[in-house]
């Protein structure tokens, strides 16, 4: 074991392990340190995306849209069910499996690559130094030519809805109910919320959000909203906006009490979800005399290019500003990785993509009609709605649209925003377009196979020249 690598990394999440791999592809000496555990009280690489944020959820988001498309949906294809049985133990056992299996992985891309995995709490000390404290309290400084700060974030508590990781627990608890909430109300209608509430919600809770600002997922083009409103409704998922929560009472149910335009008001639940946001890890990250800078919000700070105020320290992924998504921080890791080898490395925060995991998925990146407006950018904009898609028809999953944005005078794609089927991948087309300053145009001129979802997009891009052939223009 050595003392001296060329690159530490402190924090295994996606932005931690992707930049070791990719120093140690570039011919580094690196080492990560991690002190992640998980609930086996195994250690474990990936951070929170792996293990409790992004993979977790999306297998229960998978499981439970199978569940209530057999138990609710199938019929209308002529598929009639009898006697549909839920089994909640054995969907989060596959969920932890799936888990398993890819943190797994991590661990043999370590090995293949030769980096070396340090489990334990990493400090900065000093001039290229960590100390690295294991589980049994004892400490080892190693060195390093750069260190690379990777150690993610962790949710936001909020003192009127204290934990008691029973009754009210916050998403990590979210993915472990082992019985099904009759009733299941969450603080919070972000992005954490809308997923699990839909989790949990097919599966069979009244659910019920309580959200503090007065309109619904206040970063999304307003007309994407406005569809995802009404699908939520027809759902069953009680969005109550403009509401703030002042305190809660745990008995064998929580007495949840808060207040909206019409006054005090209570909600009566079984589990409660917080997830109000999440805050950058900086506690015990750094001693004080190394002189690391955050910023006035508490993230590292770093320039363009994640470079902390402390030459040869970078910082990346959720502990550094920017939106908190795992591919936002895998790009970092890479740019920062080739920066070291003395290579060009660069990340295009204008393009970073979006997706919330709802049924319909909602996807977007670029800019908003509202934000362009408000910058009184000219514009053009095309939307096309997957009911006029046979594809969506033939799956039944005609709810939803497309909405490109384009300059008004260049024609380039300013925006591209999506509820539907496969928002998720269609996205990637437009991300694409954009990265390369491609113009509605482009999209417009470019093959799509028939019958397919991505016909949605082609007709928005045909729309933002008013020639969509499937609508009246
Ligand atoms: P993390 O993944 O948080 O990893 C940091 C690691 O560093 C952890 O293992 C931590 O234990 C360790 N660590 C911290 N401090 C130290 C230290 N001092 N010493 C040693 N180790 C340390 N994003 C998406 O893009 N798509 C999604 O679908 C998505 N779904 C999500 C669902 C949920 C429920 C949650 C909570 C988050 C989700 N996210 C999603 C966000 C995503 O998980 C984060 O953006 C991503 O994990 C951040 O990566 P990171 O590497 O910066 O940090
Ligand atoms: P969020 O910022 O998406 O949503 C938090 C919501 O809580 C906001 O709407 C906010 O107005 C509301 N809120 C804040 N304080 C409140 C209070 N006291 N009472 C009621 N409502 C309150 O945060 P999140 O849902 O906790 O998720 C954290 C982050 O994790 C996300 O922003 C995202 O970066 C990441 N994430 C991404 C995905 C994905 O990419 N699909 C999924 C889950 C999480």
């Amino acid at each position: 074991m050595s003392n001296t690598y060329d690159v530490i990394v402190i924090g295994a999440g996606p932005a931690g392990y992707v930049a070791a791999i990719r120093c140690a592809q570039l011919g580094m000496h690196t080492a990560v340190v991690d002190d992640f555990v998980f609930k086996d009280g195994e250690p474990a690489l990936g951070g929170t995306c792996l293990n409790v944020g992004c993979i977790p959820s999306k297998a229960l988001l998978d499981s439970s849209e199978q569940y209530h498309k057999v138990a609710h949906t199938l019929a209308a294809h002529g598929i009639k069910t009898k006697g549909v049985e839920l089994d909640v133990k054995a969907m989060i056992a596959r969920k932890d499996q799936v888990v398993k299996d890819l943190t797994g992985g991590i661990r043999q891309l370590f090995k293949a690559n030769h980096v070396e995995w340090l489990h334990g709490h990493g400090k900065l000390v000093g001039q290229g130094a960590v100390e690295v404290r294991g589980a049994d309290g004892e400490t080892r400084r190693i060195e390093g030519g750069a260190v690379i700060l990777a150690p993610g974030s962790r949710s936001v508590d909020i003192g009127a809805a204290p934990l008691d990781h029973e009754r009210i627990v916050n998403s990590d608890g979210a993915l472990e109910f082992t019985e099904v909430p009759k009733r299941l109300g969450i603080i919070g209608a972000g992005v954490i919320g809308l997923e699990m509430g839909s989790v949990w919600s097919r599966l069979g809770s009244k659910v019920v959000l309580l959200e503090a600002q007065d309109e619904l997922l206040a970063p999304v083009d307003r007309q994407v909203v406005r569809v995802a409103q009404k699908e939520f409704k027809n759902q069953g998922l009680d969005i109550r906006l403009g509401c703030r929560v002042t305190g809660t009472k745990v008995g064998k149910q929580v007495s949840v009490h808060y207040e909206d335009k019409e006054g005090k008001q209570n909600l009566q639940v079984d589990r409660l979800i917080v997830c109000v946001g999440r805050r950058p890890n900086t506690e015990d990250l750094f001693v004080d005399d190394v002189g690391l800078i955050l910023d006035e919000r508490g993230f590292v700070h770093v320039d363009e290019q994640c470079r902390t105020n402390l030459p040869n320290v970078y910082a990346v992924g959720d502990v550094v500003r920017g939106p908190m998504l795992a591919h936002k921080g895998q790009e970092e890791g890479m740019m920062v990785a080739e920066i070291i080898a003395g290579q060009y490395g660069h990340v295009n925060y204008d393009t970073i993509p979006w997706v919330i995991y709802t049924h319909p998925e909602i996807a977007w990146v670029g800019r908003t009609e509202q934000q362009l407006k408000a910058a009184n950018v000219p514009y053009h904009t095309g939307v096309f709605n997957f009911a006029a898609t046979g594809r969506a028809r033939a799956m039944d999953e005609s709810a939803g649209l497309v909405k490109l944005i384009a300059h008004a005078e260049t024609d380039q794609l300013l925006g591209a925003h999506i509820i539907g089927p496969q928002a998720s991948e269609l996205i990637a087309e437009a991300v694409v377009t954009m990265e390369f300053g491609g113009a509605a145009e482009d999209l417009a001129r470019t093959v799509h196979a028939h019958p397919t979802l991505s016909e949605a997009v082609h007709e928005a891009a045909l729309a933002v020249g008013k020639r969509a052939i499937h609508k009246a223009n």
